[in-house]
């Protein structure tokens, strides 16, 4: 399988089409970014590094029973997955309080939540991914019912599956974003997971060990992202 032309080019990753049309080869960027990306960087290894945990993670919810646009890892950097039409939702889940959910309602980061709090953004750069709810997707025909239901259904799933996979690697899995796509009629997990979209803070110290080390100049970067890949695949 080989990459023909490139359609397109977002922050972390680009996407390719095949020789087959069903199927889209993504490769894994170096760059950073953050704040709506007036803040960017290159964090050295993190494609190779996020291609590999992502991997891993499509591997495992597919067991659990979770529909992913995962095929199969090409090479370091690159994943083949299957053709999706993305809807404009980035979905989040929290178990720990932290980030936007902290500045949005006056928190402390820290507070263990007592369920899952689960929210929509709508995925559109220009306006800042605003928070939006069910109404509003309906709204925009971002989304029907049905799929809605699918998502949140399947969010929840992947919740479950990593705070155990996380928690057994003496990591606490804080929140996380993710995104679906449309695939022949069915709604799948897509894009990423990997520490540039979830918070993982050692248990204990709480030692931040994600993309927050770069959003907030933490240092030690690069050897964070190695320390999870190392964790993940263990
Ligand atoms: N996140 C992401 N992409 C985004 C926004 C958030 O992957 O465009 C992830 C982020 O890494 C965190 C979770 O979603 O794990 C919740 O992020 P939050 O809403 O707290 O926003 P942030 O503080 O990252 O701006």
């Amino acid at each position: 399988m080989k990459k023909i032309k490139q359609i397109y080019e977002g922050k972390a990753k680009k996407l390719f089409t095949t020789e087959n049309e069903d199927i889209y080869i993504q490769e894994f960027k170096d760059d950073a970014t953050a704040f709506d990306a007036t803040k960017r960087g290159t964090i050295h290894g993190k494609g190779v590094v996020n291609n590999k945990i992502s991997t891993k993670l499509f591997q495992l919810l597919e067991k659990e029973g979770v529909p992913t646009h995962f095929i199969e890892m090409l090479n370091d950097r690159d994943m083949a997955v299957k053709r999706v039409e993305i809807v404009p939702l980035e979905v989040t889940m929290r178990n720990i309080v932290a980030g936007g959910m902290a500045k949005l309602l006056g928190l402390e980061e820290g507070i263990i939540l007592d369920e899952p709090v689960y929210e929509y953004h709508y995925k559109e750069d220009s306006l800042h991914d605003p928070l939006i709810n069910n109404s509003h997707i309906k709204a925009l025909k971002l989304a029907t019912d049905e799929e809605l239901n699918t998502i949140k259904e399947l969010s929840y799933k992947v919740n479950d599956a990593l705070k155990e996979f996380f928690s057994q690697k003496n990591l606490d899995l804080v929140d996380f974003k993710l995104e679906f796509g449309r695939c022949k009629g069915k709604i799948i997990l897509a894009d990423e997971i990997s520490p540039d979209t979830c918070r993982l803070w050692e248990k204990g110290s709480k030692r931040k060990m994600d993309k927050d080390r770069f959003r907030r100049d933490l240092g030690n970067i690069e050897e964070t992202y190695q320390e999870v890949l190392k964790i993940v695949l263990d």
